[in-house]
């Protein structure tokens, strides 16, 4: 029996004329995202997008729960292509649904007539069809209120489909509808889960990270690498800058009071994210904050940072709980590796009392009698190191 899967796109569909140049680029990170399990035929007619294996072999358990990582798609269904003939619909569904109607109790048969040539109604198609299952399946009974299975017929142009239950797509919008951003991504829970929210919104991402070696370890530049990683079925690839930092922390410490160091580190992180996403053509930044998490993240705090820099500080999670944050994060499967024991540049020199109530003219001032090397930014900046972050990557290992 020949399978393929129909996709109903999300909100793309409220984008009125742009609405092709959304689903254009949808299009092609599905393509992306499958292209090595097969050949596939893609294509759209009204508002359903088709994909059809072209080839027998083609696993398609793993095809649908790629096709489930692809922002911009609101739900999937897989059907079974069937002849336009009632004999062969009802043939074909007996074979294909058994294994569902075997578990299920009650069901119900819905009929969409797209070609109004065919010979039998939708009411028509419904009864008749139904009453064959019944006759096959003794066990069922027929639930049009609340059914465990719905199957549905659809008789299209050039051929008609049978399916059930429709399955969740992830939902936002497609990656690079929206442009650009740099997610700031260090080793911990949030970031990641920022990122993520941020490419449901359409946002291709590159990634930032800040690290301070010797104080912190390849072990947890490696974890950085991997939790980026983990985000490629849903971002596509992503370049990952990592940010020498230790020299910027070294002289905050030395030149700077210790209740204010966690703000100056904070906004010594925005301006040299802000010069590489600037250089990147990002339109803006992402961070994993949340409000009153910790000393940083408080109002005061969160201003002074903000006012660094010139692009849109996105913070996805700025109203969240930590649980609602883990939950995520366990969806995505990043939990596991964010709570792996190695030090990040944040923890490395954490003051005793850090301000939580600080003013802007007094960080100025502040950072002014500091009299920073006016080249100590650049110089990180100019020696980040990019990795490249794809699912070709070696390390990486596809689910
Ligand atoms: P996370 O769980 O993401 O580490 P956090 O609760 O530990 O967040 P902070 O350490 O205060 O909070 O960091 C707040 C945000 O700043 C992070 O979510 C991240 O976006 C950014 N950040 C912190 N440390 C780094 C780093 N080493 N490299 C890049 N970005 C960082
Ligand atoms: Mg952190």
């Amino acid at each position: 029996m020949k399978e393929l899967i129909l996709l109903k796109s999300g909100e793309v569909v409220l984008k009125g004329l742009n609405r092709h140049n959304f689903e254009d680029v949808m299009i092609k990170n599905m393509k992306r995202r499958i292209e090595d399990l097969g050949a596939f035929r893609i294509w759209k007619k009204q508002s359903t997008l088709y994909v059809e294996p072209q080839s027998e072999d083609i696993d398609m358990d793993l095809l649908v729960s790629r096709l489930q990582t692809v922002f911009g798609i609101a739900a999937l269904t897989r059907a079974c292509i069937v002849e336009k003939n009632f004999e062969d619909i009802c043939a074909k569904s007996r074979e294909y649904l058994a294994e569902t109607l075997e578990e299920a109790r009650t069901f119900k048969v819905e009929a969409k007539r797209a070609d109004k040539l065919f010979p039998m109604t939708s009411p028509e198609i419904c009864r008749e069809l139904g009453g064959q299952l019944l006759e096959e399946f003794p066990h069922l009974r027929v639930d049009v209120e609340h059914p465990d299975v719905t199957v549905t017929v659809e008789i299209r142009e050039t051929a008609a489909y049978v399916h059930t239950n429709q399955l969740p797509g992830a939902g936002g919008m497609p990656v690079g509808t929206s442009g650009k951003a740099a997610m700031l991504l260090s080793g911990g829970i949030d970031s990641p889960v920022a990122g993520y929210m941020m490419a449901k919104r359409g946002l291709e991402l590159i990634a930032i990270h800040f690290a301070s070696p010797p104080y912190t370890s390849d072990r947890a530049r490696q974890k950085v690498i991997s939790l980026g990683e983990k985000l490629l079925p849903y971002t596509g690839k992503i370049r990952l800058f990592v940010v020498p930092f230790t020299e910027i922390q070294e002289q905050l410490r030395q030149r700077g009071p210790e209740d204010y160091f966690t703000l100056l580190m904070r906004r010594a992180m925005m301006r040299v994210a802000e010069a590489i996403a600037k250089r990147e053509e990002c339109g803006g930044l992402i961070t994993g904050e949340s409000l009153a998490q910790v000393a940083s993240q408080t109002l005061p705090a969160l201003a002074c940072t903000d006012m660094v820099t010139e692009l849109p500080v996105l913070r996805p999670l700025i109203g969240m709980d930590k649980e609602e944050i883990i939950r995520i994060a366990r969806k995505i499967d990043t939990f596991d590796t964010s709570i792996l024991p190695y030090e990040d540049c944040c923890t490395v020199f954490t003051p005793r009392h850090p301000k939580t109530k600080p003013r802007p003219a007094e960080v100025a001032r502040i950072e002014e009698e500091m009299a920073l090397e006016p080249e100590l930014f650049q110089r990180a900046v100019d020696e980040a190191e990019l990795v490249v972050l794809s699912r070709r990557h070696s390390g990486y290992r596809e689910v």
